[in-house]
């Protein structure tokens, strides 16, 4: 996965990580919290639409680990 493009979007609590080629278009982050996950927008994850909580609890359940969550370091 030297090449694999890896994108990330933060709020300044938490990075949402999502590495596309993982991807499996299953939709369940679209169908959980649409107006954080849009696909056909760009970009296609806005993280201030939803809290902090919600959005890790929404990446824990993508089901094939495309998403996932890096913490930010409390300052
Ligand atoms: S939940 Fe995960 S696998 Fe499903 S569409 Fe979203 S990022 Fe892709």
């Amino acid at each position: 996965m030297e090449n694999a493009i890896t994108k990330r979007y933060s709020n300044g609590e938490v990075t949402v990580v999502w590495q596309p080629a993982r991807c499996i278009h299953s939709g369940a982050c679209a169908r959980g919290l649409p107006l954080v996950f849009d696909p056909r927008r760009r970009p296609w994850i806005e993280l201030a639409s939803a809290t902090s909580e919600q959005i890790v609890a929404q990446v824990a359940r993508c089901p094939s680990g495309a998403l996932s969550i890096e913490q930010e370091p409390k300052a």
